[in-house]
């Protein structure tokens, strides 16, 4: 089967750029070996998407993936192993079903957010265990947060959930952050915030939502527990970059796409990456316009081909 545009990833940027590249009458197709919407379909509630009021993930994304395929794009259930660009504007798609030919690729596989690791940690996400505090924080008004991790994401995100929640603890393995220096200083400044330092969670429990941590203190072994509302997952997260690698475009020390902000070009003509794996602030509006540059761009580039 022949495109000419193949779209790899099937969250809010695929989509996006889906919607896009056939609305410029491209031939279009998006790739998707998961649930259609990505990580959108993790979430309870969106509250933050302008124009939707709060909606559930799974919503949105059948939204987004209905005008999508109304627009005239394809939406194909196939999981990509490979990309290969065969000359200018001639790249293949090879899938465990087939292998595609297209114009131009856009890549838009995302991020994973990194786990605990820890027993019950999946049965949860959705149900008090969270990886966005710009998302879900609003939802713990007034209740007790913890939130795991000791970079800059678990200080910014614990300092946003402290103007929201009742208490607020940052649950940390070491007795050090490794974010910023002016961050930690407002965590200490801050009376709604306490750091449990040295402390691994060792399990997550509850009935149905997320109601107490197991603690552990890495230096003593003390075991104790905490309660509380909602947890906030803040060990790292890992761009879904393996596609990327093996076509050669140039990634960043943390394993994102290198793009050209203005374009969404990666480092590989006709090759154009949009959302978290670009490593941009990971939010669903900066997925939705990376792929509208993304797609655009991509649409120049074909119209390039043929002059
Ligand atoms: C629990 C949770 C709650 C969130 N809440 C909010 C919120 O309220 N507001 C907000 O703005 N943001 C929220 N976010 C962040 C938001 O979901 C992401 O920023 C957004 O989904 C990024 O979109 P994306 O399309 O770049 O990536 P993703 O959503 O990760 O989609 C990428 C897709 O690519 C697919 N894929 C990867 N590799 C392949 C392959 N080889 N072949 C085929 N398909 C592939 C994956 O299966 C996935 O479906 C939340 C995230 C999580 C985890």
């Amino acid at each position: 089967m022949k495109y000419d545009v193949i779209i790899v990833g099937g969250g809010p940027a695929g989509l996006t750029a889906g919607l896009y590249s056939a609305r410029h009458k491209l031939k279009t197709a998006v790739f998707e070996e998961g649930v259609v919407g990505g990580q959108i379909t993790l979430t309870t509630y969106i509250e933050n998407y302008p124009g939707t009021g709060s909606l559930s993930g799974m919503e949105l994304a059948a939204r987004m993936k209905k005008q999508t395929e109304e627009m005239g794009a394809t939406v194909v259930k196939e999981h990509v192993i490979e990309i290969k660009k065969r000359g200018e504007g001639k790249f293949n798609v090879k899938t465990e079903r087939g292998t595609y030919e297209c114009k131009t690729i856009i890549i838009a596989t995302g991020a994973a957010h990194r786990k605990l690791g820890i027993k019950s940690e999946d049965d949860f996400v959705g149900k008090g265990v969270s990886f966005c505090s710009t998302c879900d924080a609003p939802l713990f008004q007034d209740k007790t947060v913890a939130v795991i991790g000791g970079g800059n994401s678990a200080l910014e995100s614990a300092l946003y959930i402290a103007d929201i929640a009742k208490e607020t603890y940052i649950i940390h393995r070491r007795n050090e952050f490794r974010g910023e220096e002016y961050l930690a200083e407002k965590i200490s400044k801050n009376a709604k915030i306490e750091v449990l330092w040295d402390t691994l969670v060792t399990e997550i429990k509850g009935k149905t939502m997320v109601e107490k941590l197991i603690l552990k203190n890495v230096k003593t072994c003390k075991v104790s527990e905490l309660k509380v509302d909602g947890v906030f997952i803040y060990v790292g997260v890992t761009p879904l970059n393996q596609l990327a690698k093996g076509v050669g475009v140039e990634l960043s020390d943390k394993g994102f796409i290198e793009v050209d902000w203005d374009t969404q070009q990666t480092s590989i003509p006709g090759v154009f990456a949009a959302g978290d794996v670009t490593g941009r602030l990971l939010q669903i509006g900066v997925a939705v316009g990376e792929a509208i540059i993304a797609s655009t761009s991509a649409y120049k580039y074909i119209k390039n081909l043929q002059k």
